[in-house]
């Protein structure tokens, strides 16, 4: 048997939720909902430098308001320092890892792979690196049909940087896993991201998920938003017409008789309704 569909919507808690991270949440909330699957939710906050006090509380009412109801316990990246950490020791262990002490800063973009033979000691402060190859990485996205991207185009990428902390790439693949996610819908900025991340996969024997890639917000003309139009904290006092402006965004064409509706027959209807192709056209 096929096993359920299974999401998550994965912010940062580095403030609020703005237009374009509720836009994401909407959209991966009713792909989910439209394919009675599971919607979890988990904050990506290994980045502690850049938490923000109070977002989640935010985040959270921001998501209650507009109905956007979650499955299972809420789940925190730092809560799982130990699993990243453990992982990490094994891909050391296989020497598919190494200790890197190059400084970024002098880098070019593509990693000369400067510290893979030098067995850097583990006294020296170090980031971690993976060794990649020149492996093409294929993968059919559910909005973006088929993408390929030769790995080599990436180099050997951190998985922990030198101030201790869990690169993204990494953790994102660990959490994905242990969330059991077979569904990932989330915003163009991270398609670039995807092909590293299906590597990882590869090379711990993880499941590959389906991808949806939507693109960023545009307003009305087709012009992305400026950024203060994006940035500012979405207004909650009327969360229907939220949800309405967001379902037009989404390309839903919501008729506008449920302008007035409430929340939850919004988002009934906008689960019946679901098209997520019609966001192709939006570029
Ligand atoms: N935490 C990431 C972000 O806010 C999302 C990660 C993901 O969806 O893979 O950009």
């Amino acid at each position: 048997m096929p096993s359920r569909y299974t999401s998550r919507f994965a912010p940062s808690p580095t403030g609020h939720l703005h237009l374009g991270s509720v836009y994401t949440a909407l959209a991966s909330f009713l792909d989910a909902r439209a394919n009675h699957g599971l919607w979890q939710l988990r904050f990506d906050d290994l980045d502690t430098q850049r938490n923000v006090k109070g977002s989640v509380e935010s985040i959270l009412k921001t998501l209650e308001t507009l109905g956007l109801h979650w499955d299972n316990a809420v789940d925190f990246q730092s809560q799982h320092l130990a699993d990243y950490h453990a992982v990490l020791a094994d891909l050391m262990a296989d020497e598919k890892i190494y200790r890197c002490q190059c400084s970024r800063k002098n880098l070019p973009l593509i990693y000369p792979q400067t510290c893979r033979n030098q067995n850097v000691s583990p006294q020296i402060s170090h980031s971690l690196r993976i060794k990649t190859d020149a492996r093409q990485i294929y993968f059919n996205d559910r909005l973006q049909g088929n993408i390929s991207q030769n790995l080599a185009d990436e180099g050997d990428f951190i998985l922990k940087r030198k101030d201790n902390i869990v690169a993204y790439q990494f953790a994102v693949v660990l959490d994905d896993a242990r969330q059991n996610v077979n569904n990932i819908v989330r915003g163009m900025d991270l398609l670039n991201e995807t092909p590293k991340q299906i590597f990882l996969q590869q090379i711990l024997n993880l499941p590959i998920p389906n991808y949806l890639h939507i693109p960023i917000l545009v307003d009305s003309n087709g012009k992305k938003l400026s950024k203060t139009t994006f940035a500012a904290k979405v207004d909650l006092k009327n969360p229907n017409h939220l949800l309405f402006q967001l379902l037009e965004l989404l390309k839903q064409l919501p008729p506008v008789e449920l302008k007035t509706e409430n929340v939850s027959e919004i988002l009934n209807w906008a689960i019946e309704n679901w098209q997520p192709e019609n966001l192709k056209s939006t570029l």
